[in-house]
C-alpha cells in the first residue's frame, strides 16, 4: 500500500517524521477518518466531501488554514491512496501536521505537512458490542467548548483520559460540557431515544459528527422527530434507549449507562431502524 506526502504517493513503511516536529509537541495535528465500504466488488467513499470540508474547516477553527494544498488535492490524495489498497474496506486518515519545530508556539512561519494514510479495516458487526450493546459510565473528564468542533489531536486528552479511566466491566465514556451536559463519548456521538423521540447534543462542545448528521437525516426521512438540545447525564439515564454514532463504530447500541440497563429490550426497536438505515445507506450506494 502507498501512502501520500505533500503531493507524492510513498510506500506506507517509509514514511516518518523529526522528533522536533512542532505538531507532536502542541497537540496541533488535524485528522480525520473517513471509511472505504467494499460493495458488489467495487469501493464506495462515504461522505468524501463531507470529510474534506471538515478537515480545512477544522484547521481554519485552531486559527492554522492549510496553505499548501486545496480541497480537490485532499480528495484525490484520498482516492490514490486507496487505489493503491490491497482490499475495498479501508478506513482513510488524511493529516494535516506542523513540521520542523523550534522552541516556542508560533506556527505561523514553520512549514505545513499534510500525509494520507490507509489501513484495511472494517467493523466486525456480529461482535457482541452490536448485539448486545455496549456499557457506558459519564465521564468526570470535560469537553471544553473551545475548539471542540475542531477535529485536532489536542482535543484528545481528554478522551484519552477518559478511556483510561473506564472500569472494569464497562466499555465506553461519555463526556460531559463545562455547564454539566453531556457532549460525546470518547470518539462517536451520543444519542437517545425518549417517548418516540430522538434526541442529542446540540454541536455545542461536540464535534460535529458526519455519522451524526446522516443518522439525523435518515431518522427524518424515516419519520422520526430528531431535537438537539442540551441534555442532562440525568435524562440519559432514564432514557428507553441509547446509541452512540462514528464513522469507525457506525451506530452502536448502549445497553446500560452507569449501573442502570435501558429500559428497552436489546436492540431497541429505534436503534435497529435507525442502524438498518445507515448501514443500507453506506452499503447500497
Ligand atoms: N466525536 C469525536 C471526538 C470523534 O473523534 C468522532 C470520530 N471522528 C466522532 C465524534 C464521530 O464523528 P464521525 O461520525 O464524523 O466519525
Amino acid at each position: 500500500m502507498k501512502w501520500w506526502l505533500d503531493g507524492n504517493l510513498i510506500p506506507a513503511d517509509t514514511l516518518s517524521v523529526p522528533i522536533n516536529t512542532y505538531s507532536l509537541h502542541y497537540g496541533l495535528c488535524v485528522f480525520e477518518g473517513i471509511r472505504a465500504y467494499g460493495i458488489n466488488g467495487r469501493r464506495s467513499i462515504f461522505r468524501l466531501d463531507e470529510h474534506v470540508a471538515r478537515f480545512f474547516a477544522s484547521a481554519d477553527m485552531i486559527g492554522s488554514p492549510i496553505r499548501t494544498c486545496s480541497a480537490a488535492d485532499v480528495r484525490d490524495a484520498v482516492m490514490a491512496v486507496a487505489e493503491t489498497a490491497p482490499g475495498n474496506d479501508l478506513y482513510i486518515r488524511p493529516l494535516y501536521y506542523v513540521g520542523n519545530g523550534i522552541m516556542g508556539l508560533r506556527a505561523a512561519e514553520l512549514e505545513q505537512h499534510v500525509a494520507v494514510t490507509a489501513w484495511q479495516w472494517s467493523t466486525d458487526r456480529s461482535h457482541s458490542r452490536y448485539t448486545s450493546g455496549i456499557k457506558v459510565v459519564i465521564s468526570r473528564h470535560l469537553r471544553h467548548k473551545d475548539y471542540a468542533q475542531a477535529k485536532v489531536s489536542g482535543n484528545y486528552l481528554a478522551s484519552v483520559a477518559a478511556v483510561s479511566s473506564i472500569p472494569a466491566g464497562f466499555d465506553e465514556a461519555i463526556l460531559l460540557d463545562e455547564d454539566g451536559y453531556l457532549s460525546e463519548a470518547t470518539a462517536q456521538n451520543v444519542f437517545m431515544v425518549v417517548r418516540n423521540e430522538i434526541h442529542t447534543p446540540r454541536v455545542k462542545s461536540c464535534l460535529n459528527g458526519i455519522t451524526r448528521g446522516a443518522v439525523i437525516e435518515l431518522a427524518r426521512r424515516d419519520g422520526f422527530r430528531v431535537c438537539e438540545r442540551d441534555i442532562t447525564p440525568a435524562e440519559l439515564l432514564a432514557a428507553d434507549e441509547a446509541f452512540l454514532t462514528s464513522t469507525a463504530s457506525e451506530v452502536l447500541p448502549i445497553a446500560q449507562v452507569e449501573s442502570r440497563a435501558l429500559a428497552s429490550a436489546l436492540p431497541g426497536s429505534y436503534t435497529s431502524r435507525i442502524r438498518q438505515s445507515f448501514l443500507d445507506l453506506v452499503q447500497t450506494r
